[in-house]
């Protein structure tokens, strides 16, 4: 158990069932888990054709884009190498959490915008993955637009690492018998592998394990690269101006908090479907959304007398849920109970002995009835009538975490993107991250970096599904 005594979530397991999603599993503690991820997947291959390492968004789309959409690459010898025991990185779904059921909670980034064609195009028309609005009807703009997510069954978001999941798992698909996924495997260092090719490369793994691959993409954030080893290739032998651009990166660190309410009060008693609120308090600051977070309303009973749930959230209806109470900047009250530089996710429940949990549980109630004691009045509610959630999951994305880095920005321009795309001229190693890429905050960035490097390096087609306007524009036309 960490420090603070709240439970923290131990790694998504290793592939199994056809998903690699993240599930909460509080009878591990992180590092249990990671000797058990590591145990699980000790053989790596001998050699690789095409390497990811990371599997964040860029990652993951470049190997499906290769082995999958393109076939330009066997499958059988695309390999995807992560550090963590889930995929994702900071797309961070997670399954199983005390109270929510099977309903999925995204803890990192989880939404898209129409205009940003990657992804919107990749989720609609080459994964087709079901999509509501973000926001509630559609009623609300999304940064000046409309906003989208993926749906679940209860008109949720079923979690954006579905997608990530869902072209990882074709990927598997196609490669066979053989494993191409390999979680627990972290990358400390790069070396020249001349015997496997001019321009191959040796990734050394933790635990000493070692892979030669003829290319390399490096999906790795910029605090990533700052953790491998000096010697490596990519930090040794490059320029001074490429070395300097790794290190030009600013991160924003991030927190985002959910509390979830047997009774979703906002919504079954006052109506609020719709819309931000903020709070600034002594305890746990508010800077939430009402539409933000699933719920599951009951609309009837079967004929065992279980509840029959509705499709989409309703006002003023019987419905449990989570309330998304804070996205924004990193704050203090809520970083000092992050469990570890490794591991975003904490999750406090009701009931249990924790101190840490029952304040964080009871700071966000109270916080939360005092922002809303005027409109529960109103509504004939006392806030001492209102039970405190359930349970409080709080994610801290700050940056001075291995894996952990909030928001990051290249402090350049696209000229310099170029050159760190392809960071050695003797090397077959490229590089895609959010870190470096075009839209700061949004995987959109990271994923037209990744195009960018299948069409100028790799020499791929355009992809059939994608816009073929934006694609000149945003990816044929950059530098
Ligand atoms: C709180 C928050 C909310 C956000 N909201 C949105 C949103 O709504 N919409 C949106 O589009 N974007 C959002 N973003 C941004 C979005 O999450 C990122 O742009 C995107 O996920 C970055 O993807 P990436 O592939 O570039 O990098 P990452 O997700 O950082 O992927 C890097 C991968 O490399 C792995 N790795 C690290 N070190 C090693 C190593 N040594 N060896 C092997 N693997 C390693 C990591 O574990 C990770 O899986 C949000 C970000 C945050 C923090």
């Amino acid at each position: 158990m960490p420090a603070t005594d709240c439970r923290t979530a131990a790694s998504g397991m290793a592939w199994s069932g056809g998903t690699f999603s993240a599930r909460w599993r509080p009878d591990l503690g992180v590092a249990a888990a990671d000797a058990a991820l590591s145990a699980a997947d000790a053989d790596l291959p001998k050699h690789c054709s095409f390497a990811v390492v990371g599997a964040g968004w860029s990652g993951a789309y470049a190997a499906w884009r290769l082995a999958v959409d393109t076939s330009s690459v066997n499958a059988s010898s695309v390999c995807v190498f992560e550090a963590n025991g889930r995929v994702g990185g900071r797309i961070f779904s997670v399954h199983g959490l005390p109270s929510f059921a099977d309903l999925a909670v995204d803890v990192g980034g989880y939404r898209f915008q129409t205009r940003q064609r990657l992804p919107a195009d990749l989720v609609f028309f080459a994964l087709k993955l079901p999509t509501q609005c973000y926001d509630w009807e559609c009623a609300a703009k999304c940064e000046g637009t409309t906003c989208y997510v993926v749906k679940d069954a209860f008109g949720n978001n079923a979690g954006y690492a579905t997608a990530i999941e869902t072209m990882l798992g074709q990927v598997e698909a196609a490669g066979g018998p053989g494993r191409q996924v390999h979680l627990a495997a972290r990358l400390t260092s790069i070396e020249a592998a001349p015997a496997a090719g001019r321009a191959a490369s040796r990734l050394i793994f933790a635990g000493g394990r070692s892979v030669t691959a003829s290319k390399v993409l490096l999906n790795l954030p910029s605090n990533a690269i700052e953790y491998l080893s000096r010697d490596s290739t990519l930090l040794g032998s490059s320029s001074a101006a490429v070395r300097r651009l790794l290190g030009a990166v600013t991160t924003i660190p991030m927190v985002k908090v959910y509390a979830w309410y047997d009774d979703a009060w906002w919504s079954t008693k006052l109506g609020l479907m719709e819309g931000a609120f903020t709070a600034a308090t002594d305890g746990a600051p508010l800077e939430g959304r009402y539409h933000d977070g699933p719920q599951r309303c009951v609309v009837g009973r079967d004929t065992a007398g279980d509840p029959v749930y509705s499709g989409k959230k309703i006002a003023y209806g019987n419905c449990s849920g989570a309330l998304e109470v804070y996205y924004g900047i990193a704050r203090p009250y809520y970083a000092k109970l992050m469990p570890s530089p490794l591991q975003p996710l904490t999750v406090a429940t009701r009931g249990t002995s924790s101190l840490a949990a029952a304040q964080l549980i009871g700071d966000v109630h109270a916080a939360l009835m005092a922002r809303h004691a005027k409109a529960l009045a109103s509504a004939g509610v006392a806030p001492g009538a209102v039970s405190p959630p359930q349970t409080v999951v709080l994610a801290n994305w700050i940056s001075a975490g291995r894996y952990t880095p909030g928001i990051g920005r290249l402090l350049g321009g696209d000229l310099d993107r170029a050159l760190l795309r392809k960071p050695l001229p003797d090397y077959d190693l490229f590089l895609a991250n959010q870190d470096f890429g075009y839209e700061t905050g949004w995987a959109a960035g990271s994923l037209a970096m990744a195009e960018k490097v299948l069409q100028a390096e790799l020499g791929l087609p355009a992809p059939r599904w994608l816009d073929a306007e934006w694609y000149e524009k945003r990816v044929v036309a950059e530098p």
